[in-house]
């Protein structure tokens, strides 16, 4: 049996998955707390660059970063598969023991354990689209939708053919967003099938001809599989945290970000159930809260008016349209085009993170001593000491166009939100 930080007079932090929250917390955590940082990989991956990294896989430079490159956690590249009251299992049979625990497992990827080997796979992706006369995309949300734009700005003379099993591309955002997209896709020519599905188990690329639900026939040289990654919770079905999971599988936290009845066990990220559209800009601003919590936790005497609270943000989302254009649904306006193409769709963000410097931004150290977190927000309401971090209507909908509620950019200070270009 492993401590993080055994015989050391820190307290012990496990944190699990190293996605954009998991990342963040390790590192923000690396100097107060002795860390554990479990991920089935060995690197963190800026997702919304995957689709981009396929028809450019030099991009993966930049977008792949090894944990060890960013953080001075100790690293464990192991799936979690238990836990107990103090303990963290993996497969490759570690236990590690911890005073505190952080579940950031937000979706379980089906990607390699190695940088490079995922490096292997974009390359190959690449080297499939470029040899392909055309292309099947399986798939209508945000991956789907990014991946026929990539395509189709990229390489124009290909036939792209979407197929969507649901009414409308892009369920996860308002239906004016769905329409903006599926017009630009349109324009460039993409075919886009709506309410028709492609039996999964029965595709091969060797025929060249796929056949829809509704017996519709696709000629396609290629496909890809776009549907959406299943939560990263399975692991904890059988675990002391079974009950606090929600029907979907998502962890169940408090206003602290603390999961349900417990005491020293927080989520963060898309695993929680924080009614709110899942983003990563979001995941971020969890895990300062999170790591905001830890460090008054660990200092001790801390009463819970003094610990941060998180309220559920209205998100603005951002769907790029190859490397110019973008969908982007703001609180009050949904646009396409050029505008917000200048925000998301030129790098991706990753630009942000090229230097060493920036990388270093990923997190900042000391969360208190940065000031971070310490003012309620412009707009947020003071609660008797406690810290408001974000502010929501509560009753709001995601996709709702009239929602009055500002996003909130909680304390101006947007050292770690720059790195991943997001305010
Ligand atoms: C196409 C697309 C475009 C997007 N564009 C944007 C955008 O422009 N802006 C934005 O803010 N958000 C965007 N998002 C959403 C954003 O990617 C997610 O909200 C964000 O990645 C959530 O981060 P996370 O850390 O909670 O979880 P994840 O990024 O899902 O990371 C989870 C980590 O946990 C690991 N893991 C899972 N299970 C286990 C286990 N049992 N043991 C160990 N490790 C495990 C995984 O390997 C992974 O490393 C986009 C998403 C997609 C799909």
């Amino acid at each position: 049996m492993e401590g993080a930080g055994e015989g050391s007079a820190k307290d012990r932090l496990v944190v699990v998955g190293g996605g954009i929250a998991g990342a963040l917390l390790a590192k923000s955590m690396q100097s107060i707390a002795d860390v554990v940082l479990i991920d089935s990989k060995d690197y963190f991956e800026i997702p919304w660059a995957e689709l981009r990294s396929m028809v450019e896989p030099s991009l993966t430079r930049r977008s792949l970063i090894s944990h060890t490159d960013y953080t001075r956690a100790r690293v464990i590249v192991s799936s979690a598969t238990h836990i107990t009251e103090n303990q963290v299992f993996t497969a490759d049979g570690g236990s590690f023991t911890f005073d505190y625990l952080v579940v950031a497992t937000g979706h379980a990827y089906s990607t390699p354990r190695g940088r490079d080997e995922r490096i292997k796979e974009f390359q190959l992706d690449n080297e499939k689209i470029k040899s392909s006369e055309s292309v099947l995309i399986i798939g209508g949300g945000p991956t789907g939708v990014e991946l026929a734009g990539e395509i189709a700005v990229d390489y124009p003379e290909k036939k792209v053919t979407l197929v969507h099993k649901g009414s409308r591309l892009m369920e996860f955002i308002g239906s004016k967003a769905s329409k903006k997209a599926l017009d630009w896709l349109t324009l460039k020519k993409v075919e886009v099938l709506l309410e028709q599905s492609v039996d999964l188990n029965a595709i091969s690329e060797a025929d060249g001809v796929y056949t829809t639900s509704s017996g519709e026939k696709i000629a396609a040289d290629c496909h890809f599989v776009c549907i959406g990654k299943p939560l990263g919770s399975s692991w904890l079905h059988e675990s002391m945290l079974k009950d606090s999971l929600d029907k979907k599988g998502r962890l169940m936290v408090d206003e602290y970000l603390r999961v349900k009845g417990q005491r020293n066990i927080f989520a963060v990220g898309d695993i929680t159930d924080v009614p709110e559209i899942k983003q990563g800009y979001l995941a971020q601003r969890h895990a300062e809260v999170v790591a905001n919590n830890l460090k008054l936790l660990m200092k001790g005497g801390a009463t819970e008016k003094k610990l941060a609270k998180y309220k559920a943000a209205y998100s603005m989302a951002l769907v790029s349209l190859g490397r110019k254009e973008a969908v982007a649904q703001f609180p009050f306006i949904t646009i396409s085009g050029c505008f917000p193409g200048l925000i998301k769709s030129r790098d991706l963000f990753v630009g942000l993170l090229e230097s060493d410097e920036e990388i270093e931004l990923l997190a900042e150290d000391d969360v208190e001593s940065s000031g971070k977190n310490e003012h309620p927000p412009r707009d947020a309401e003071s609660d008797g000491g406690a810290k408001e971090v974000k502010v929501k209507d509560e009753d709001s909908e995601p996709g709702d166009e009239d929602v009055k509620e500002e996003n909130n950019d909680g304390d101006g200070d947007h050292g770690v939100d720059d790195v991943l270009g997001l305010q």
